[in-house]
């Protein structure tokens, strides 16, 4: 069967007058907004749908540019590209931002075209538009969806990866160390049961907060489970710092939630795995901590594994050494050895640099070396300064009483110890045993004038105020130039041994060693060597002009009644 075309219709004629009249009708009754343009830019008309997007009315855009809507928000280039099509060079599609009469901004989306009269040239241009800021929304709502947790906002597992991979891409580069933290929550269903689903979702998001305000803003935190955060620590000083912060995470959870009327206790286990030495890619080193932390779940408490069983070794050494440490405070295995210095004019000891040791009751004598920097990490120097402190200064108390003529100490202080409170501790220190402190001397180093500057003078100001000399420990090693030592107040620099070691064969070393003499002669300080353990040494650096010395040749470190029976008997340096 073949398909029977209709007759067709002839339409009713329209006479000019109606046709422009429903083109006009069409125009305004149109729901995309539109604007028509004369040859100078000046806006001739505009439709209801153009009052109703932008709020202006008819009478308020009549005689304006286009201006009127303009956001700012696009560059020089993009808006060239949208004036040369208005002014003829072809039509023009496209999404442009603009701005309400009320001043918010919107997105349109824009069909830009010109009018021309017989001779071509351009009579008007219009544009119509569509406001699409509710597509926009919906779209940003699946951006969101796609890549964020929806009950806690944190990036979700894929967002994470890509976040994280960026990341570790830029740590590469720079050599740089880092560590995932698989973060598992006990116990989450057995609450969600009990207390229902609304509770636990509560629950959730306390638990993020927390471990928001936990971390640092650089490190990322997500949500990549019903249970399960994790945590990219992407710029490690060292990969054990990865297991303090897995502490502080699981500190976190130390104190119960308030919910439905009741305390709730989350406990939480943390597997970590070490960017780069476990794995190169976070795929990988999310298993990784992944494989941990389901170790970690098979113990009975909750607490934290490397995925490495060389890091646990460690984490676990460190351990138990600040377990050690904490208890060493308290049961007096603390004690400071005296290192005498002498001067390089006379060979007379002219004051001792108290130093700690740990007399260890399984492994003798513990270095500081050692126990220090595990102390500066967990925070427990800020105990052990303040008894180092109390007692150089009991010691000094005990001399004076004992009628013994001795030279003033000096104490090392941590960069931890030096804040705000640290005059009025040792004002207080002082008070207490009745010492001048023209007895007591600090030694601080480098590190703490790179830190914050400014704070840091005001506090070393206070210091010298209340008659407390300074000097700076181990210079060399750190970043100290003329012009920024110059800042601070310091009286005495502390050659390092590191320089004193090679002189004077190493050519190197004497040179260092010699410009830091005339940097300090510059500066008006006074200058000792430390570590000197040779004649030769000795004599070159004298030679250089150095004020004083410490080190194995005259002494090491010493305990109270040896030093006493040094200082009584007069003991000198041999100076040749
Ligand atoms: P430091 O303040 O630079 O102390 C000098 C170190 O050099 C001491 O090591 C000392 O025993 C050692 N030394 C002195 N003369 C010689 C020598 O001729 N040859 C050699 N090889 N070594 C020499 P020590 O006692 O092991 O202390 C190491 C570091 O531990 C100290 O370096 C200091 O930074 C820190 N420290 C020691 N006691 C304390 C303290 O009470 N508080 C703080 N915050 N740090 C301390
Ligand atoms: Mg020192
Ligand atoms: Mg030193």
């Amino acid at each position: 069967m073949t398909a029977q075309l209709l007759p067709r219709q002839t339409p009713p004629e329209l006479s000019p007058l109606e046709l422009q009249r429903l083109h006009s009708r069409i125009i305004n009754d149109s729901d995309q907004g539109i604007l028509i343009t004369d040859a100078h830019e000046h806006i001739v008309s505009v439709n209801a749908a153009f009052s109703k997007i932008t709020g202006y009315s008819f009478d308020e855009a009549i005689g304006q540019t286009t201006d009127l809507l303009r956001s700012g928000v696009h560059d020089a280039e993009f808006r060239a590209k949208v004036t040369a099509s208005m002014a003829g060079a072809g039509p023009w599609q496209g999404e442009i931002i603009g701005r309400r009469k009320n001043g918010e901004l919107f997105p349109q989306n824009v069909s830009i075209s010109v009018v021309r009269d017989a001779t071509g040239n351009i009579t008007h241009a219009f544009s119509i538009f569509s406001d699409i800021s509710v597509l926009h929304e919906a779209q940003a709502r699946i951006v969101r969806l796609a890549n964020f947790d929806d009950l806690t906002g944190l990036p979700n597992r894929s967002h994470f990866i890509q976040l994280t991979e960026v990341a570790l891409a830029s740590s590469k580069r720079t050599q740089q160390v880092g560590a995932i933290l698989m973060v598992d929550l006990e116990r989450l269903s057995t609450i969600s049961d009990s207390l229902g689903l609304d509770v636990a979702d509560e629950l959730l998001k306390l638990i993020s907060q927390r471990f928001r305000l936990t971390l640092r803003s650089a490190d990322v935190l997500a949500k990549v489970g019903a249970d399960q955060f994790v945590v990219a620590l992407l710029n490690l000083e060292q990969r054990e710092h990865a297991g303090i912060v897995a502490k502080k995470l699981l500190s976190a959870m130390d104190e119960a939630f308030q919910l439905a009327g009741q305390l709730v206790h989350v406990g939480v286990n943390v597997g970590i795995a070490v960017f780069p030495d476990d794995a190169q890619d976070v795929a990988t080193l999310l298993r990784c901590a992944d494989v941990a932390v389901n170790r970690m779940k098979a113990e009975e408490s909750s607490g934290y594994l490397f995925y490495s069983a060389e890091m646990n070794q460690r984490a676990k050494e460190k351990w138990q050494l600040e377990g050690e440490l904490r208890h060493a405070l308290v049961a007096q295995q603390l004690v400071l050895y005296y290192q005498p210095k002498v001067s390089l004019h006379t060979g007379e000891i002219v004051g001792a640099e108290a130093l700690i040791r740990w007399r260890h009751p399984v492994n003798g004598m513990v270095s500081p070396a050692k126990f220090i920097p595990v102390a500066e990490e967990t925070g427990l120097i800020l105990d052990i300064g303040s008894w180092v402190l109390d007692e150089a200064c009991r010691q000094l108390r005990a001399w004076q009483d004992a009628g013994l003529h001795m030279p003033p100490i000096a104490v090392n202080l941590s960069a931890r110890q030096f804040d705000r409170l640290l005059p009025q501790r040792l004002w207080a220190v002082l008070e207490r045993h009745q010492l001048s402190p023209k007895l007591l001397q600090l030694e601080i180093t480098e590190s703490l004038l790179v830190r914050g500057a400014e704070g840091v003078i005001s506090i070393m100001n206070e210091l010298v105020a209340m008659g407390l000399a300074l000097s700076m420990d181990d210079f060399g090693t750190g970043y100290s130039s003329l012009s920024y030592l110059k800042k601070f107040p310091i009286t005495t620099l502390k050659i390092d041994r590191a320089f004193v070691i090679g002189v004077p064969a190493d050519e190197n070393d004497c040179a260092i060693a010699r410009a830091i003499v005339t940097l300090a002669k510059q500066l008006r300080q006074e200058l000792v060597a430390e570590g000197v353990e040779t004649p030769e040494q000795m004599a070159f650096l004298r030679g250089l002009g150095c004020d004083q010395l410490q080190g194995y040749l005259f002494s090491p470190p010493v305990t109270v009644p040896e030093f006493e029976r040094m200082v009584q008997s007069g003991a000198k340096l041999a100076l040749g």
